[in-house]
Order: C-alpha cells, then sequence, then structure tokens
C-alpha cells in the first residue's frame, strides 16, 4: 500500500463497536425489497468482502405508515420480516464488517399507496418533491401526541428487531424529506405544541428518536443519526450563523455517529456531467467542529487522494460511498493492496439511482455485476475459468466488445479485439466530448488499461473486418459488437412511424461524431429523451451555433428525471440562451424553416431553421452479423462455432446495457444458454426460512 494511504486504514470506534477502517457504505437504494433477501445480502456481502469497514442497507420502514410502494423498499415491520435482514448480516459479518440498518419513517413524502394509511407529518403539509407525483394521493395527516408516540415506539420496536437480525449500528433518519427531517423544517413544521417553534423544539422529535432507540439497543449497537443540512445551512438564525449550526449543535453529543448529507436526490446523488467529485463539501463541512462524534459524509470518492485530503483536513472521519461502492465493491481492497489503477471508478452516469426509480435491482454502467451476484452468481473479481482452448474474435471496440473481451480474457481465453476507427471506445470517442460527459470514459479507460496488462489479448485497432477476413482469422467464436446507428426516423404522431426524412440540411448524431458541422440556426429535435439531445444543443450552442430544441416529450431530456440531471440540464440550455419547445412534432423542414405542431391540439409553429439534427431512434449495425449468417457452411468449414450479436449491435440502448450484454457473453462462453446463468427463481424469492 502506499504509505500515504495507511490513515484510510485506522479503525475507528463507533460508539460500542470499531469499523475497522474508515470505507462505510452507507445507505442507497438499491431497489432490493424483502421479495429478495438473497440478492441484497450477496450485494451486500460482496461490498464487506471488497473491504468497505461499515455495510448498511437502504431504507428500512419500520411500520406500515411508511409505504413508499410502488417504489421498491425494505421494512421491518415485525418478527417475520427479522430473518430477511439476519441474512444481510451474516453475509456483512462473515468478512469481519460492522452491519448498519437505516430504519426510516417516510413521513409525508410517502404516499402509502398498499397500506392506504394517511401519511404522517408535522402540519400536513406534503413534501414536494421533484420525482413523486402527488395529485390523486392521500394529504398527510398532522400527527397529534399519540401519533407521535406511536412512531417513536415503532423506532425502538423496530430497532429491537434489528438488534435480533444482527445490526451493529442503528440509524435514525432525518434527512431528504422525510419524517425527522420535517420537523426540522419550520415550513414544513408549523406547530405550536413542544415539538414546533423554537429550534430546540423543532429539533425535539429527533432528539427522542435517538433516546428511544438507545434505549432500545442498549450497548449492543451503536446509534447513527442521518440528517440532510443544506436547506438548514442555506437559512438565517439568530443565535449561530445558521440554522444548521444550531440544529448540530442541539445534538451534537447525542449519536454514535453523525451521518451527514444533502437534501434531494439531484444535489445528493448529483450526475458527474453537473456535479465534481466532493461536491458536498461546503454544506457539510462544519458539523466536525461542532461535535467530537465520528462524521462520515459522501461525495463520489474514487480518488485515494481526495479521501485522505478528507481526513487530513478534519472534514470526515469516515469515507461514505454508495456509488463508488456499486461500481467496484473491490475500491479498499485495490488501495490496500497497492493497485488503484484497478479501481473501476463509478462514472456518474447515475444509472443505479435510476434503476430505484424504475422499481428494480440496482444496475451500474461500470459494474455489470451489480445486482447479479446471486442471482445469476456472478463476482465481480472473479470469474469461472475457461471451458476450452477456443479464441474469441471480437469485432468492434465499444463498450460491449470492451467487455465482452476482458470477461472472456479474463476467464483465460485467447481474444482479439478488432476496431476500425483509430481509437477504441465506440461511441464514447464523440460523446464523452460533448459537455460534461469527460468522466463517462472511464468506461473505456478502465477496460482498455486491463486489456493492455494482459497477454491473452491481441488489440488491433484501424482494423475493420469484413467476412472473409473473419472467416480466415481462425477464432472459434465471434461477438459481432458493430453497434448501432441514429437514423433520421421521425414519427407521424406519439405512435406511428412517419419514415426517414431524408433532406439536405438533416443530420444524426453519428454524422457531428464524424465531424459534420451544421448551418445555424439549428433544431436539435429530441426524441430518445435521454442525455444525448440535450448536449448535443449544449454543444453546438457552445460552437457558435443559433440552436433550438424541440421535444414531443414534456421537458427536455424527459427521461433523466430518472439520473437526477434533468433539473440541471434545463439550467444548462437556459443559461446558453436555448428555447427549448415541449409537446412538440416535427412535421415538416424545407431547409430554411421547421413547422413544428403541438403533440395534443395540433397548433402549428414555425421556426427558422437551416438545419436539422435528428437524435431519435437507433436501429442496429447488425449487416456484418447476417452476412455472416448467410455463410454457415464456410464459418463451419473454418472451424467457426458460435457468431453472436452483442451491445447495441444486439439492441441498442444506454451504455449500460451495452456493457450488461458483453459481459453476460463472455460468461457464457460454452454455456449452452445464456439463461442457464438465471437461478430458478430469478427476481422474486421464497421467504428465506422461519422466523428468528
Ligand atoms: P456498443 O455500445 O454496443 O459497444 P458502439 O457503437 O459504442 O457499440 O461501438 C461499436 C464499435 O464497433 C465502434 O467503435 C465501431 O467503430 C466498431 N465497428 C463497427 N463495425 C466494425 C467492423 N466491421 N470492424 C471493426 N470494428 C467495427
Ligand atoms: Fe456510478 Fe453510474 Fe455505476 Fe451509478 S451506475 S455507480 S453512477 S457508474
Amino acid at each position: 500500500m502506499n504509505p500515504h494511504y495507511e490513515v484510510l486504514f485506522e479503525p475507528v470506534q463507533i460508539g460500542p463497536v470499531v469499523a475497522p477502517n474508515r470505507f462505510y457504505q452507507v445507505p442507497h437504494a438499491s431497489g432490493m425489497t424483502e421479495a429478495n433477501p438473497r440478492v441484497r445480502a450477496a450485494f451486500r456481502g460482496t461490498k464487506a468482502e471488497g473491504g468497505w469497514g461499515v455495510v448498511t442497507t437502504g431504507a428500512v420502514s419500520t411500520h406500515p405508515s411508511s409505504d413508499d410502494s410502488p417504489l421498491p423498499f425494505a421494512r421491518l415491520w415485525d418478527d417475520n420480516d427479522v430473518r430477511s435482514h439476519a441474512l444481510s448480516c451474516e453475509a456483512i459479518h462473515e468478512h469481519g464488517a460492522l452491519a448498519a440498518i437505516e430504519l426510516w419513517h417516510g413521513g409525508a413524502a410517502v404516499m402509502n399507496r398498499s397500506s392506504r394509511i394517511a401519511p404522517y407529518s408535522p402540519s400536513g403539509i406534503p413534501w414536494m418533491a421533484t420525482h413523486v407525483g402527488f395529485m390523486g394521493n392521500l394529504r398527510p395527516r398532522i400527527m397529534d401526541s399519540g401519533d407521535i408516540r406511536d412512531v417513536i415506539r415503532w423506532q425502538a420496536e423496530a430497532a429491537q428487531r434489528a438488534v435480533r437480525a444482527g445490526f451493529d449500528i442503528v440509524y435514525i433518519y432525518a434527512g431528504m424529506g422525510y419524517l425527522g427531517y420535517e420537523f426540522l423544517l419550520e415550513e414544513y413544521n408549523q406547530r405550536t405544541d413542544a415539538y414546533g417553534g423554537s429550534v430546540e423544539n423543532r429539533t425535539r422529535f429527533v432528539r427522542e428518536l435517538i433516546e428511544a432507540t438507545r434505549d432500545a439497543v442498549g450497548d449492543k449497537c451503536a446509534v447513527a443519526l442521518r440528517i440532510s443540512l443544506e436547506e438548514l445551512r442555506a437559512r438565517p438564525s439568530d443565535n449561530y450563523e445558521t440554522a444548521a449550526h444550531e440544529v448540530v449543535s442541539l445534538m451534537a453529543g447525542l449519536p454514535d455517529l453523525w451521518d451527514v448529507k444533502m437534501d434531494s436526490s439531484p444535489t445528493d446523488c448529483g450526475a458527474s456531467r453537473f456535479r465534481e467529485e466532493g461536491a458536498h463539501e461546503p454544506v457539510i463541512d462544519f458539523v466536525k467542529t461542532m461535535t467530537d462524534k465520528p462524521v462520515v459524509g459522501v461525495g463520489r470518492f474514487t480518488s485515494p487522494d481526495t479521501m485522505v485530503s478528507q481526513i487530513r483536513r478534519g472534514v470526515l472521519d469516515l469515507i461514505g460511498g454508495a456509488r463508488p461502492g456499486i461500481a467496484d465493491p473491490f475500491l479498499p481492497n485495490k488501495i490496500r493492496e497497492g493497485r488503484e489503477d484497478e479501481i473501476r471508478e463509478c462514472i456518474g452516469c447515475n444509472i443505479c439511482i435510476s434503476s430505484w426509480h424504475d422499481g428494480v435491482p440496482v444496475r451500474c454502467t461500470q459494474n455489470a455485476t451489480a445486482g447479479e451476484e446471486w442471482r445469476r452468481g456472478w463476482h465481480p473479481e472473479r470469474y469461472d475459468p475457461a471451458g476450452s482452448e477456443d479464441r474469441i474474435l471480437v469485432v468492434g471496440g465499444g463498450p460491449a466488445g470492451l467487455e465482452a473481451g476482458l470477461v472472456a480474457a479474463r476467464r483465460g481465453y485467447h481474444v482479439t479485439i478488432a476496431e476500425q476507427a483509430p481509437e477504441f471506445g465506440g461511441r464514447l470517442r464523440y460523446e464523452t466530448a460533448l459537455p460534461g460527459l469527460s468522466t463517462w470514459g472511464r468506461v473505456a479507460d478502465y477496460r482498455l488499461h486491463a486489456l493492455r496488462q494482459m497477454g491473452n489479448v491481441d488489440l488491433y485497432a484501424e482494423s475493420e473486418l469484413g467476412v472473409e477476413d473473419i472467416v480466415g482469422l481462425e477464432h472459434q467464436h465471434v461477438a459481432i459488437a458493430t453497434g448501432a446507428r441514429w437514423t433520421r426516423m421521425l414519427y407521424s404522431s406519439l405512435e406511428i412511424p412517419l419514415g426517414e426524412l431524408d433532406a439536405a440540411g438533416v443530420y444524426t448524431p453519428d454524422d457531428l461524431a464524424a465531424g459534420e458541422m451544421p448551418e445555424g440556426p439549428i433544431l436539435v429535435y429530441d426524441f430518445d429523451n435521454y442525455y444525448l439531445g440535450g448536449a448535443i444543443a449544449e454543444q453546438l450552442s457552445r460552437a457558435g451555433g443559433e440552436v433550438v430544441y424541440a421535444t414531443p416529450a414534456g421537458h427536455a431530456s424527459a427521461w433523466t428525471i430518472m439520473t437526477n440531471e434533468q433539473p440541471f440540464i434545463h439550467q444548462a440550455l437556459h443559461q446558453q440562451g436555448i428555447a427549448v419547445h415541449t409537446q412538440a412534432l416535427l412535421k415538416e423542414f424545407n431547409g430554411e424553416e421547421v413547422r413544428l405542431e403541438n403533440i395534443f391540439t395540433g397548433e402549428p409553429q414555425l421556426l427558422a431553421a437551416q438545419s436539422v439534427v435528428i437524435v431519435g431512434l437507433r436501429l442496429p449495425n447488425d449487416a456484418l452479423f447476417h452476412a455472416l449468417e448467410a455463410r454457415a457452411e464456410d464459418l463451419a468449414s473454418a472451424g467457426i462455432k458460435s457468431v453472436q450479436r452483442i451491445g447495441d449491435c444486439l439492441a441498442a440502448g444506454a451504455l449500460v446495457h451495452a456493457v450488461h450484454s458483453g459481459h453476460l457473453y463472455g460468461r457464457s462462453l460454452d454455456e449452452e444458454s445464456e439463461t442457464l446463468y438465471l437461478r430458478d427463481a430469478p427476481i422474486v424469492e421464497t421467504p428465506p426460512g422461519p422466523v428468528l
């Protein structure tokens, strides 16, 4: 280990327990509920194995009045739920790490759609979140003193169950709009009793939760407080610099650990496009000056130098990680073993959080094994040895091809990757040059760095392969990873494809990637709805073009609500002076003007445009695959046993899908079917045995 990093491996006392090092996997949404106890046990056990000293659950509801459905959440409502959490504790303890549980009451930020219990709140004001619709849902009740006592009792009872499940650290959650936090903020807490008014009164509910939790767990477990400080820090206070200082000072010595964070998902879990590593520091930096208890915080830390700096400068005691540990569960061990260059660094794309918004177990662009540890039996660092001496040829060196080649090579196969362009990286070659997207280059960098260390890998750039080349290359398995192309396809309405707009002045992202520069005024017409249309509009505008953005969706880059990027994309387009037209269908383009029509009312709008960039439908580049298919006999006589499409060449999608597809290919080599890897009960598991 680099001696400079030794400080990261010092043990830290947290109340009655000791964290073996400073790597702390903070609570994070994983999309794993009581229906997936083995999935989450394997997911968390893998992080402990990778060296995280503390591994925490995501939010665990204390009572049916904290019901976030249809979003996925865990629960500890009664004794029947103990056993499923015990599985996680066992998996974490097996590797010497501490197990922590984030007990949670969602208050007025959950809708109790399943339990149909009127949500709990200090003053009847629902939490306005960017990602949850409220209309049609039950409004929250104003808690009376009996309700307050109930919530505190439910926390204490859940804490006792947590002890029985085997947890070492038990949380009180007062962040991100959930119940404890609603009591802290004066706008949400307008009570006139002992729980409202002064800051001291507004902290009373949280203080009582802490005290009740401590009484429940005794000296067996540490008690942690998770708190959001962004809004509190932003407001003035009479006695202290800010309300945040006052809140922290009033509770400074109460919990055994402070877990400090931002307020809303877009700032707390900021995408790298808009937030640097360590972006939380200006909000949370004061906490350590006000308490002698250890403090943990996050900031998408992947650089050990940044981590050491956080410790040395007295910002944090424990390096919190959610995304860095999803992308590389073995990050701590790699630092300890002096293998920093092998860290699979998080790219900050937030596909992981989008999985939670989608209601499914976590997915990660960089780490295809995340969430698949139990379901497919994939380990992030270990692979089954090659099943034969077969040689693997990968055609196309984009994310799918590089991942397929890397997994196959790690299994011991001899791998050749041929790429027609001078550089590897596929779509990343162009896209990482767009505003804010350079960090995404880590997808190619990590894989190329690893591949270049290996003796059983040949990498050929500037090598476009055709059918004859492939037949002559004497490889037994061929993966076609030739990507996808952007089309000029338009839709006549929400559903019906109209055909391609093949006119002068019409461009696709592929044309821009090839170096073409449209003449202004430019309309960027986006119905892909992910990041690319917005990023291209921003880039063309920065390059001096007069740019207008239009989309049939209700927002620019509409799907990025799932990745926490949408507010900042709107801000970026606004700052760039780009007019945004939503609910707009592109109907006509004559080289000087475009005609848009409102998707609902049909109201037309004419805009000046010399060029149109269509960011819409992508289709696979599968001509080579089909040409090979047509030569089955020649392939057989050349000893080629399989030809398969992977990544965008199979089905065009986001980077996360391409990497997963490449990974699946590498893992499945010499298997009869990729589905053999799925467990019998792949997604919904049966409950794991009797109650403790
Ligand atoms: P994916 O995301 O599925 O990896 P990409 O489009 O990012 O797809 O990458 C596909 C890569 O395949 C591109 O870098 C492209 O240049 C390369 N490619 C396409 N056709 C050939 C070919 N016939 N021979 C070698 N490389 C190819
Ligand atoms: Fe990081 Fe993206 Fe993986 Fe999330 S999905 S952990 S942001 S690389």
